[in-house]
Formats: structure tokens, sequence, C-alpha cells
């Protein structure tokens, strides 16, 4: 097995051949082979979601997801993967939690969807009832020894809890008293869930962030490790998708986003969005998507020392301080730490979208409402804009902002 400096700094690499997925996942078949570790026994549940995380998985062409369920993980839960359905598979759940108590995984993917007690989302038919995904996840998590929700719905709520969030859908720490492991991304990254899974087989718990995010995969803003940073310094900007510049004009969330996608790069070290000139949008962050929305337009101001400018002010600026040879230390200061910090922490989404009237809510009763939901599921959040700027924060981090 690696040891844990080799891991860590197999994680923070930034050229590599081959994704880091593929590495551990050969790593924990020796160890498993050689009966060093035991194969971790994981129950999958997926709640309110699109399945996406779960393709993404798919990502790890070598070795295949196949491979990763049958050799390295003893996966005893996963209704996309199970050839059994119905009590048949869900008695396996039952069965393994009561077996396997205080020494399963819990993965959690999807938001914990809360309208009507919960029963917009039932996953299970036991004694002739049918059970909310809400209540299997608390029984669950009561009993397994380490919980991650995987993916941006599962740690925050996601696009599934966005605004007008008529399913009343959270993040699943919003629900749990206990330590939650949080891998976002819209989808998460391969690398990030096998890295944490890795991680806690083998060394125990990561150490996390204010949002109980790996710092090994989350730990860093974005903006400070693309390749274009220059150009933002430089106020060189994009004016259309495609230009080959800085996208902070064209609405890139990479100066409030934190997260190594410029590095580990995405379908196997391959590319990310800014790397094939679309802006990032902040798919990790807490309140994804209502405060990244609406996307492709940029942050209205920047804040800088002693006065409030547009984009385009702050870019004449940089220019100026360019040109004007104030030198490196000014610039750097200017660009790098205080206008870092201005955007992170002053910059608010732009006017909110839709809907903002009843008949435009009417239209999204029609469409999402069950058919036989109970009348009250109709009643939905009326005033759009508190709601996206009053963003939902695990406990633990409300009212504070990070911290780098
Ligand atoms: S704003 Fe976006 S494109 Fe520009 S440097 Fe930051 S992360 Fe890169
Ligand atoms: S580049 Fe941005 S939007 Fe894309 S996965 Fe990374 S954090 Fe999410």
């Amino acid at each position: 097995m690696l040891t844990r400096r080799e891991f860590i700094s197999l994680c923070a690499k930034t050229t590599m051949a081959v994704s880091l997925s593929e590495v551990l996942l050969a790593d924990l078949d020796k160890a498993i082979t050689a009966k060093e570790i035991k194969k971790p026994t994981i129950i999958w549940l997926e709640l309110g979601s699109c399945t996406g995380n779960t393709i993404s998985l798919d990502n790890t062409a070598s070795p295949s997801v196949k491979e990763l369920f049958s050799k390295v993980i003893d996966l005893r839960f996963h209704w996309i993967f199970m050839n059994v359905e119905g009590s048949n598979a869900t008695n396996v759940m039952r069965q393994t939690a009561k077996e396997k108590a205080g020494e399963f995984i819990l993965v959690i993917e999807g938001s914990v969807v809360l309208a009507d007690g919960g029963t917009w989302d039932n996953i299970a038919y036991e004694n002739g009832k049918l059970v909310t995904g809400v209540s299997v996840l608390k029984d669950l998590a009561s009993q397994a020894k380490q919980v991650i929700a995987i993916g941006s719905c599962a740690a925050f709520g996601g696009p599934s809890a966005a605004h007008p969030n008529p399913s009343k859908s959270v993040g699943v720490q919003d629900v749990l008293d206990r330590q939650v492991i949080n891998t976002p991304g819209c989808p998460c990254h391969p690398d990030w869930f096998l890295g944490t899974l890795y991680h806690l087989i083998n060394y125990g718990l990561p150490e996390l962030d204010t949002y109980n995010r790996p710092k090994l995969f989350y730990g860093r803003l974005l903006h400070d490790q693309c390749q274009r940073r220059t150009y933002f310094e430089k106020g060189i900007f994009a004016q259309n998708l495609g230009d080959p510049w800085c996208m902070f004009t064209i609405g890139c969330r990479g100066p409030r986003t934190y997260a190594d996608c410029p590095n580990r790069e995405w379908n196997g070290t391959d590319n990310w969005p800014v790397g094939c000139n679309t802006p990032c949008i902040g798919c990790v962050e807490p309140g994804f998507p209502d405060v990244s929305m609406p996307f492709f337009q940029r942050y209205p101001d920047l804040k800088l020392p002693g006065f409030t400018a547009n984009l385009d002010k702050a870019a004449l600026a940089a220019g100026i301080v360019t040109l004007g040879g104030l030198g490196a230390h000014l610039g750097a200061s200017l660009a790098t730490r205080r206008l870092r910090k201005n955007l992170t922490e002053t910059s608010l989404p732009l006017t909110p979208p839709g809907p903002h009237t009843e008949a435009q809510l009417e239209g999204i009763r029609t469409e999402t409402v069950p058919e036989g939901a109970p009348t009250q599921a109709k009643v939905v959040r009326t005033e759009p804009a508190p709601a996206l700027l009053q963003v939902r924060r695990p406990r633990k981090a409300r009212r504070t902002l990070h911290k780098q």
C-alpha cells in the first residue's frame, strides 16, 4: 500500500499519464489479493437524483467500474447495478446493515426529498407500506461507520434543491446528526470519490474543509490553479465562448470555487471546462446552481480597495498598473489577494432566475407535482429572491466564508 505521504503527493500531482483512480484501484486490488486489507462493504443509496455520479464513476475506464465493484468494493446494494428488485433487493440492504453494523460505508447519491413527509421519494415497499428515502437514510446512517455524500445534490441539495425547490430537497447533512463527508460536484469526479474512499480505508478520516469536503481535492481555489490566470491579471478577457482568454467576463465562477479541476481534468486526464473554452459554473459549491446563475454572465461588481468598479474598470486598472510599471508587487497584491478576497466575499449573483410570478409558478406545479400527490404538495414558495440569497450551508459552516 502507498504511505500516506505518497498518497497525498499523488493526489497533488499535476501531470499524470493515467488517472488517480487507476493507480489507486490497482493498489487496492493488490492489497486485497494479498489479504492486507478487507474489501470495504458499501451500501449505495440513490435518493433525489439523476444518477449522474454513478455514471461519472464509469469514467474510471481502466479498471472499469465493473472491476471496481467486483474486485475492490464489497457492494451490497445499488439499485442501478442490482439484478434483483423489490423486497429481494431491499432485504439485502437491511440484512447488510444489520450484519455489518458499525462497519459498512453508506454512500448517498442525490438530495433528501422532504416534501409531504418525504413521500415524493418512496424508495422501498416493506411490510405492505411505502418507505421514504429520508427514513431509510436515517436508519442506515445510524448503523454506518462512515457516510459519504457523493455529488452536489447529496452534499448541499444541488440542482434538486434549486429555486423554487417544490420537492423541499436538502443535503444529507441537513437531516443527519452525525459526520457526513461531502464529495460534491455535478457530477463528482471519480478521483474525488475514490481518493476519499482510499483515504478512509487506509488512513481514516481525511482532513475536511468548512463544508466537510476533503481538502485534498477541494482545498484550493480553482482560479489559483487555472492555466488562464495570467490573462485575468493582465485584464485580457474573453468576449465569447470559444475565446482563448480568461472567461470571467462570460461567467466563470473559478474565483469562488474550490476544486482541483484544472489539474485533475476529466475523462481520464483529458480536459476541463476552461480548457475547452467554456466557463466553470462552480458546481462544487454550496448553493449551486442558484448562486451561480444565470450561467454565462459575469458577477456584477468587483470591490477594489477604496472603490467599487465594474470589471471593465478593473481590467483597465490592472492594465494601468502593468503599464505604469508599478511592478509585480502591487499588481500581484491587487490582482491576487485583495481582488480574490473581494471577489469571493462581495460578489453576489445577478438577478435570480425565474419563476417570479404566480403564473410561472403554476407552470412549475403542473410539471412537477406527481399525480395523486396530496393537495398541500402544491404549496410552493412565492418569494424567489431572498431564497436565492440565503444560501443554505452546513450547520458547522453557517455565516462562515472560506478562510484560505
Ligand atoms: S476567472 Fe476562470 S478562466 Fe479566468 S483565470 Fe479564473 S478560473 Fe481561469
Ligand atoms: S470546472 Fe467548475 S463546473 Fe466544472 S467540475 Fe470543476 S468546479 Fe464543477
